[in-house]
């Protein structure tokens, strides 16, 4: 039974489609749909979020240099990866959501707000592209789950660069154009379950103010709530993409028109209409090396982890005649995340084009079918952050414990055998998740080939069905690899 009962509706804001359903609205549950609904709600989340930030800055500076001791490494990167992949999976961007990054922010905008728009040669996604390959690239070549400091170093440059562009930039500049993580939550949630949007079209059709993107200010001129800092229109937005779940457009909207609604994973990737916001998604190289990151890096990540990459690694020092291991490392990304991709996809491209007979450009083509890796991109990763987070799950009780004796404070004596659930417990749940990103990139490339190629979508499918069952197979094999614990003791 499908899950939205979706009715296209014409509307009046520039004659584009949008959707009017009945589907399953979160805001509509008792209590949960209330909290979500306060406007305390977000920095309710954002000062518990922000706290924590603080304890793992301290304990980074301050505490044990051992990276399973501290707080700083283990949070950040066992559980604060792991419960980001699960909760993109099970419901959305409640990251971005509760993001503590944009507290002082908030701070600052009462005493100056900024009026200059972000520089229009920046408004795309290559900026946080480079940015989101750089933190891959310095998570390996700087150790970063094993130093406590350099991760303290990096959640303060992450607050100072937010802080940084927001202070010159008007609207939602750092999460839109910057922030890497944001960048990996907005393509990541495109196979969530839930995405924010209108109850009914029609009722946007008659509103005359449009709060929503516009916002409300006072008599006195003052905003009193901000509509959309990441300019999506409600009328006119579609997915998630861009999306941060800040809830400003529930707060702006006086027709109570907006809602959390259910709706089907990853559907959105195959939709080529123009988005609020976001435009064509075949229009945009820059979301579609986005999309191509996300999915290859995933890879790389695990493949970082494993006993194989030293052997490639030696490999590959030999052959360059180096030792300098960011040397080494650099030609290892540039390996997996640039020629690896492109001549997997030129290959899947050209036999595709073939196949359907089409006489489009390659690189068109790539273009609108780089976004069916997008479900198994997530599958690895949410696979992979499952493992450490699965198996990692207590560890960071005893961490705790012995945090607060350092400081005074009894939680307990720590013991520090504690972990989670064993390796060969958390293999079916890796698996199935990587089978579920399999699946969900092949259902969302035959609805990309369908729209395309119309009778010959079968043929121009199979070609990127093989690629991606390749990847699925490497992924699969790679999980399978005794995987190093990095940031705990088991
Ligand atoms: S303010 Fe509400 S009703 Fe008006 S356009 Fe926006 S979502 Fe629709
Ligand atoms: S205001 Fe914009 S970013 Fe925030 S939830 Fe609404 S659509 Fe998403």
């Amino acid at each position: 039974m499908p899950l939205l009962a979706p009715t296209d509706v014409r509307s009046s804001h520039g004659g584009t489609s949008v959707k009017s359903s009945s589907a399953f609205d979160l805001l509509a549950v008792p209590v949960l749909g209330t909290f979500l609904k306060q406007r305390w709600m977000r920095p309710v989340l954002q000062s518990i979020l922000l706290v924590l930030a603080v304890l793992l800055i301290l304990h980074g500076f301050l505490g044990p240099k051992l990276a399973p001791k501290n707080l700083a490494t283990l949070l950040t990167w066992v559980h604060y990866r792991g419960l980001l992949v699960l909760a993109l999976l099970a419901l959305g961007n409640v990251f971005c959501m509760g993001c503590p990054l944009l507290l002082p922010r908030e701070l600052a905008r009462r005493f100056s707000a900024p009026v200059r728009r972000f520089p229009r040669a920046l408004r795309n996604k290559w900026l946080g592209i480079a940015l989101f390959a750089g933190l891959l690239f310095a998570y390996e070549a700087m150790d970063l789950w094993a130093s406590p400091a350099w991760t303290a170093g990096l959640i303060v440059a992450y607050f100072a660069l937010a802080l940084l562009v927001d202070a010159f930039f008007e609207r939602a500049a750092f999460c839109k154009y910057v922030c890497p993580i944001g960048q990996f939550n907005f393509v990541a949630s495109t196979v969530s379950p839930f995405e924010v949007k209108v109850k009914e079209a029609a009722t946007c059709d008659s509103c005359t103010t449009k709060d929503c993107i516009k916002g409300s200010r006072n008599e006195a001129g003052r905003i009193e709530q901000r509509g959309c800092e990441l300019d999506l229109f409600l009328p006119r937005k579609v997915g998630n993409l861009d999306c941060t779940f800040c809830m400003d457009c529930v707060h702006a909207c006086p027709h109570d028109n907006v809602a959390l609604a259910l709706r089907v994973p990853g559907e959105e990737l195959a939709h080529d209409g123009v988005r609020s916001g976001v435009g064509r998604l075949s229009k945009r190289p820059d979301l579609a090396v986005l999309a191509l990151l996300f999915t290859f890096g995933a890879l790389l990540n695990a493949f970082g982890m494993v006993s194989p990459v030293y052997a490639f690694q030696e490999q590959l020092a030999q052959w360059l005649g180096t030792r300098n291991e960011t040397a080494v490392l650099g030609v290892l990304f540039g390996l997996a995340l640039v020629v690896e991709p492109v001549v997997l996809l030129c290959l899947a491209g050209t036999l595709a084009l073939r196949a359907a007979r089409s006489s489009e450009a390659l690189l068109a083509h790539i273009a609108k079918f780089a976004y069916g890796l997008v479900p198994l991109g997530l599958g690895i990763w949410a696979a992979h952050y499952a493992f450490h987070f699965l198996t990692g799950l207590w560890t960071f009780v005893p961490v705790a414990q012995a945090a607060a004796l350092d400081v005074g404070f009894s939680l307990g004596h720590p013991d520090w055998g504690r972990g989670g659930l064993t390796a060969p417990a958390v293999k079916p749940i890796e698996l199935g998740l990587l089978i579920m990103g399999f699946f969900g990139s092949l259902a969302v490339t035959a609805r990309i080939a369908r729209r395309e190629h119309g009778t010959a979508a079968p043929r121009a499918l199979a070609p990127w069905a093989a690629l991606q069952a390749m990847l699925l197979v490497c992924a699969i094999w790679l999980l399978a690899q005794p995987m190093e614990m990095r940031g705990t003791f088991l």
